[in-house]
């Protein structure tokens, strides 16, 4: 398993990451959520080795993972690392990518992992394409296949669907989680998708503030979000009385002793998003139909 130990780390003397403590066990898909610059990436690139620790130690079980300074070849055969830049040869087709770390010496089984792979990211039909002619999506898949072509034990995955559009997103998501899960592979995954976590991961971490300020199941920090932080990385919320509510934790009503008034709504597929003003607080409550402008509504708390 993994284990990192108080670990700190910062590119100048500013500290990026401070303490920071967990562990993954083997098979386990953790993520780690925070806003655009909270270190996720950096925390992945510590990881894989690529810098020197400042303080503390990372082990993959009783491999400790060494920066630059004391490993000339950054990177280690039982941990592949899914980069935001993707890091693919642009002129080589994508099936030569995958296979790219995988033995000449045994063109039939290379050829049928490199098969098993392109099915597992759906670009079968793309098997002879030239990688620079694909799109960012694409391309992205073309990296997630290739890391997995080893078999790593670990794989650290950076924001892995953020180029996917959402036609294909979702069953690629559950193809790519489903094969890390059925190979007992773990996985650390960053992100700032909620949908990423929710459906996957057995804990998500929360950074913020150079530290992890939450670890727990998606379930109960969606539950019982301690933080307007948390509950922003989920849906639309609501502060009222220092209680976190989302939009469907209220409800409107026929009288109650809430009174609010319609500024908009919004059109969000399943309902409406109707933003009221409360007490000269904007608030969003989730509604089964549209309200007009300045129309007077009641709105009860549901929990
Ligand atoms: P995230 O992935 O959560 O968006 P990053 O790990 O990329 O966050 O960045 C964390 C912080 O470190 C940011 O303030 C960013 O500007 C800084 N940073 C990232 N990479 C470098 C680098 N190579 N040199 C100096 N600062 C960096
Ligand atoms: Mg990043």
């Amino acid at each position: 398993m993994l284990q990192v130990k108080h670990l700190s780390f910062g590119y100048t003397k500013k500290y990026i990451l401070k303490d920071i403590n967990f562990t993954i066990k083997s098979g386990e898909n953790i993520a780690i959520i925070g806003e655009s610059g909270s270190g996720k990436s950096t925390l992945l690139k510590l990881i894989f080795g690529e810098y020197d620790l400042e303080q503390g130690q990372i082990f993959w079980k009783n491999t400790e993972i060494l920066g630059p300074k004391n490993n000339l070849v950054v990177g280690y055969d039982f941990m592949k690392y899914v980069t935001q830049e993707f890091d693919l040869m642009p002129y080589t087709t994508v099936e030569n990518n995958i296979g790219k770390y995988l033995s000449r010496f045994y063109p039939e089984e290379k050829q049928k992992r490199t098969n098993e792979l392109l099915k597992v990211v759906e670009l079968e039909a793309f098997a002879n394409v030239k990688v620079k002619t694909l799109s960012g999506g694409q391309k992205q898949r073309v990296a997630l296949a290739r890391a997995l072509a080893k078999q790593p034990e670990i794989i650290l995955l950076d924001e892995p669907f953020s180029h996917i559009d959402n036609f294909k997103k979702q069953s690629l998501r559950r193809s790519i989680f489903r094969y890390l899960k059925n190979n007992s592979i773990s996985c650390l995954v960053a992100t700032h998708d909620k949908n990423d976590v929710l459906g996957f991961a057995d804990e998500m971490m929360v950074l913020n503030n150079k530290t992890i300020i939450a670890k727990d199941k998606p379930q109960n920090l969606y539950k019982a979000p301690k933080l307007p932080l948390i509950a922003s990385f989920f849906e639309e919320f609501n502060v009222i009385n220092n209680k976190i509510y989302y939009t469907h934790e209220l409800k409107i009503v026929d009288d109650s002793d809430l009174k609010a008034t319609v500024k908009q709504s919004y059109f969000d597929g399943n309902s409406w998003l109707v933003e009221v003003l409360y007490n000269n607080q904007h608030i969003f409550i989730s509604h089964h139909n549209s309200l007009h402008k300045g129309d007077i509504i009641y709105f009860t708390l549901l929990k």
